[in-house]
């Protein structure tokens, strides 16, 4: 069936190799299912694999008893083609700055619309289940996404005063352990109450903290052995400085700005997530990251309507 030599390792051997709908199928059998296809509706072994049209039949009778390998998937009702996907999977996971669904598009000769409804679907099968707590050393951080013209000391001056980057502006947290995974995810303001709760959420007590002056973050010493680098001083005083986090901002914000162009803040979480994958695995290679990605696809679906909260529509 498969043998690892022949996968593929670049795009162009991607490209290639998902040409052919038999390598498609038996490249995510083999990861959905190593121990032998089971329906994805009863959980039964005892299926027949029909080649012609590359289903399956459950012997067991219920409703639905056929299935494609999509189903189940976030590949689930798409008219798509697997090769198509696959490829769109490959570049958003390889690709440093993300790609957008007009790339995508020209690309891959789908409608923009359909592309972009691609690439939510792929975040979400990026997006990783945060496994307990972070520990040792952990760099905490907030930053600001979009709004209204920048102003970068007006966005300083208004953190310093109200905890908000600025109008219009989506205030982001970011917890990253050191030579380990960085966490990302929209807050609804930079207050006390919820970077505490987000600290004490996702990083186990008597961890170090690594966080800069904001006002917010004062009081965590009690459970964490909390640093403080004032950067109205300086950015690092030996180990205590949160240059990590600030890189992760920076490529979350190239891919932001340079590719996306805008993003509404009721997607933003997904760009947050996909930018995280790519960051945690940054030190897989291309075919690492896109194994991991299809590992991913199960059990995820997304309808249209949940992917735009219901009537909305979105161009990006
Ligand atoms: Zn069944």
């Amino acid at each position: 069936m498969m043998n690892a030599n022949t996968e593929p390792k670049t795009l162009q051997q991607a490209i290639v190799y998902f040409a052919d709908p038999d390598n498609c199928l038996n490249y995510l059998v083999a990861r959905r299912w190593p121990d032998g296809v089971t329906c994805p509706r009863c959980g039964s072994e005892n299926v027949t694999f029909m080649a012609s049209r590359r289903v399956w039949q459950c012997k067991t009778r219920h409703p639905k008893s056929q299935f494609s390998i999509k189903v189940g998937t976030i590949f689930e009702d798409s008219p798509i083609s697997l090769d198509k996907w696959l490829c769109a999977m490959w570049m958003l996971a390889n690709c440093k700055n993300g790609n957008s669904s007009w790339e995508l598009h020209r690309t891959l000769g789908v409608t923009q619309k359909s592309a972009w409804f691609m690439l939510q679907r792929i975040r979400l099968a990026l997006q990783g289940e945060d496994s307990g707590k972070l520990s040792g050393q952990v760099e905490v951080d907030e930053t600001y996404i979009g709004g209204l013209a920048r102003n970068m000391h007006r966005d300083v001056r208004e953190r310093r005063i109200q905890g908000t980057g600025g109008k219009g502006k989506i205030a982001v947290m970011g917890l990253l352990e050191r030579n380990g995974k960085v966490r990302a995810k929209v807050i609804n303001d930079a207050t006390q109450l919820t970077l505490h709760a987000e600290v004490r959420s996702n990083v186990a007590a008597g961890a170090e903290l690594f966080t800069d002056g904001w006002k917010s973050y004062s009081g965590l010493h009690q459970d964490y052995v909390h640093q403080v680098i004032d950067h109205a001083e300086k950015y690092v005083d030996g180990q205590i400085h949160t240059n990590g986090i600030e890189n992760f901002w920076s490529l979350l914000k190239r891919g932001l700005k340079g590719t996306y162009v805008s993003v509404e803040p009721f997607h933003l979480f997904r760009y947050l997530d996909e930018q995280t994958f790519r960051f945690n695995n940054r030190l897989a290679n291309d075919s690492h990251r896109f194994n991991l990605a299809v590992t991913q696809i199960v059990g995820k679906r997304l309808t249209y309507a949940e992917v735009t909260g219901k009537a909305r529509q979105s161009s990006h």
